[in-house]
């Protein structure tokens, strides 16, 4: 399937992909001021989608935005979107919320007098990562925000802290940049959260410079029904070269094995992160919900 001639919802109706257009005047282009959620679409339905809807709540509330529109209306957005396209299976959806289109160029919030403006945007796309493979990572000398300066718990589209751990993977030739805190603990990949497995436990690093990933939570609440053991820490990245499987988590990823980080080999057979991957792969089509 093609994406060129995909209708896109914006504020209040559809467009045509060639029409689909923000002002210059947009808080997006003003100052990266937006929040987002890219979304996963089966047959059964939107994967998390309440939680997803939650955290663009909470994202636009701490940002101070105006006429945030409901948990409804975005429903219906989506719905509108995905029939329009005629989308109902390897479907990605951008979710984007700007602050809205301002009178001036500039970056103050009081430019915006015409209230928020959503974007759904879906596209059909399959998975990121070939999970059969697995994905080479280097820890980049880029730092995740600390939470001091920017949280993490804002799902925002100042990208660029990611955008140039990316990069410096790109540069090295690997999938994907694992970037530590400001403290020197492993936060999370560029785009995804980590999670690594030793002697039967599985462990991830604390929500305190990563994002609290929607999947991260899914496979710890997973692993909480399951009996697996489970542990929040502080992990350095001598943890994660020695550990006895590495993977990561995301919507657009699932979960994907890591199998090198900065040139050392960690094993991909483990049982106990197969068994997670296994299980996750089941569970994912029943967390799906209907828009
Ligand atoms: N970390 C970062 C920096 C991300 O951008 C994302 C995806 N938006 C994730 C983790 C994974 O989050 P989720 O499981 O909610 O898709």
């Amino acid at each position: 399937p093609q994406n060129d001639n995909i209708q896109v919802f914006i504020k209040d109706q559809l467009y045509p992909r060639k029409d689909a257009k923000i002002s210059v005047f947009d808080s997006s282009v003003q100052g990266g001021d937006a929040v987002w959620e890219g979304l996963r679409v089966y047959p059964e339905g939107v994967v998390c989608l309440d939680k997803h809807l939650t955290r663009l709540h909470e994202s636009a509330k701490t940002l101070a935005f105006v006429d945030i529109p409901s948990k409804d209306f975005i429903k219906d957005a989506i719905r509108q979107t995905l029939d329009a396209n005629g989308m109902n299976d390897n479907t990605h959806i951008r979710l984007t919320l700007t602050r809205g289109e301002k009178i001036t160029s500039g970056m103050d919030p009081r430019l915006n007098q015409s209230g928020s403006c959503l974007i759904v945007l879906a596209e059909w796309k399959p998975l990121v990562y070939d999970n059969d493979h697995g994905i080479k990572v280097i820890s980049t000398s880029q730092r995740r925000n600390a939470p001091q300066f920017l949280d993490s718990k804002i799902h925002h589209n100042n990208l660029l802290n990611n955008i140039i751990a990316k990069i410096q993977a790109n540069v090295a030739g690997k999938d994907a940049g694992l970037m530590l805190d400001e403290r020197g603990f492993v936060a999370e990949l560029n785009g995804s959260n980590v999670f690594m497995v030793k002697q039967g436990k599985v462990f991830t690093p604390f929500a305190h410079a990563c994002l609290p990933g929607i999947t991260r939570n899914s496979v710890m609440e997973m692993c909480d029904r399951e009996g697996i053991s489970l542990v929040e820490a502080d992990l350095s990245l001598s943890q994660f070269y020695n550990a006895d499987g590495v993977f990561a988590t995301g919507t657009m990823g699932e979960l994907t094995p890591i199998v090198e980080i900065d040139g050392r080999t960690i094993a991909r057979d483990n049982e106990l992160q197969k068994k997670i991957i296994r299980l996750y792969e089941k569970e994912v089509r029943q967390l799906c919900e209907k828009p």
